[in-house]
């Protein structure tokens, strides 16, 4: 028994019409906890569990400690969780929900995540939200799902944030031998942690994100994916919040799935394949989900983007069509 449970893969019409090419999802916001992070998050517990840990102490307020909240609950063991004062209400709620303790401390992801470390007493397992070499090979269960689920993809898509599932994705491709299939790691314009360390050489520090993607706000990634950028063929992918959005409203009208903007970021860069797989025809997207977005969230930021590009529009049909209109 796992903490986490297989998810489906499915085949989606819609979006292979729109790309012309196979498109599957591993629907990953199925897991009890609504994203991937049960995988890793699940096996790194029942780990420590079985080392003899008598607490879980993580900072996070999205997926990664809504995951810790879930397992500690399912094993029987007592969790602390330490969020950013920036953190949302539904989001605490969220956490205590499954019987979690939330501390709130510190501006920022670093501020809590140093009070989680300096609370750590005997007994207690601290959890990492990404850089874990135990979340790893729990996240790569899903590759072995998706190898014994459908017949070989000739790309992955998944989103990056700290890194931890792309890690995950890779270890899976490797150990199924399937070690050759390339991935296209995904990230939106305001949290591009991945992007800026492969242009360095090794992770660096942004000095701000900002994206509707907070999933994906890691300002600093696991070096250990910048290594694995040197071993296995992948490709990183920048897509507008904008874009990540409407891959969401994409899931949620043609699948029925509500998913964060980090998820919606996969779908989006469908769009974008063709510019760095000429050659790929059959493709998984790991749709890795999040509770972080309500549906009335969602419309709103939809609705948003859909006014600025109607403004857009207006504004360039004005230079266009009307040669007399006052100069700007
Ligand atoms: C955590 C998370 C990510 C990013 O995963 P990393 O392991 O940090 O790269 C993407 N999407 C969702 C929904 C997440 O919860």
């Amino acid at each position: 028994m796992t903490l986490h449970i297989e998810t489906p893969l499915i085949k989606s019409r819609a979006l292979s019409l729109k790309i012309g090419r196979t498109v599957l999802l591993k629907l990953e916001g199925l897991q009890p906890s609504g994203s991937f992070k049960l995988r890793g998050v699940g096996f790194a517990c029942e780990e420590h569990k079985r080392r003899g840990a008598l607490r879980f102490v993580a900072a996070s307020g999205g997926n990664a400690g809504y995951a810790v909240a879930y397992a500690g609950r399912e094993l029987g063991v007592p969790v602390t969780v330490v969020v950013p004062q920036t953190t949302s209400e539904r989001a605490k709620a969220l956490i205590r929900g499954e019987e979690a303790e939330v501390v709130v401390h510190g501006a920022s992801f670093a501020e809590s995540n140093a009070y989680a470390l300096s609370i750590l007493g005997d007994g207690d397992a601290y959890l990492h939200a990404f850089d874990d070499p135990l979340l790893w090979e729990g996240h790569a269960t899903m590759i072995e799902e998706i190898a014994r689920q459908t017949e070989r993809p000739d790309l992955l898509v998944c989103s990056v944030g700290g890194g931890g599932l792309l890690a995950g994705v890779v270890e899976g491709l490797q150990r199924t031998g399937l070690g050759d299939i390339p991935v296209l790691a995904v990230e939106t314009d305001g949290a591009s942690s991945f992007h800026a360390a492969l242009k360095a050489g090794a992770p660096v520090a942004l000095p701000k994100i900002q994206s509707v993607a907070t999933s994906l706000g890691a300002n600093k990634v696991a070096a250990r994916i910048v290594a694995l950028a040197k071993e296995h063929p992948i490709r990183n992918c920048l897509v507008t919040d904008a874009e990540a959005i409407q891959g969401s409203v994409t899931l949620l009208e043609e699948h029925r799935l509500l998913t964060e903007p980090a998820c919606g970021a996969s779908v989006a860069a469908l769009a974008h394949v063709p510019e760095y797989f000429p050659d790929a025809q059959r493709i998984v997207v790991i749709a890795c989900g999040g509770v972080g977005t309500t549906s009335q969230q969602l419309l709103e930021w939809s609705d948003f983007y859909r006014l600025e590009r109607e403004q857009v529009a207006v504004s360039h049909s004005d230079e266009v069509h009307s040669p007399e209109s006052p100069q700007r």
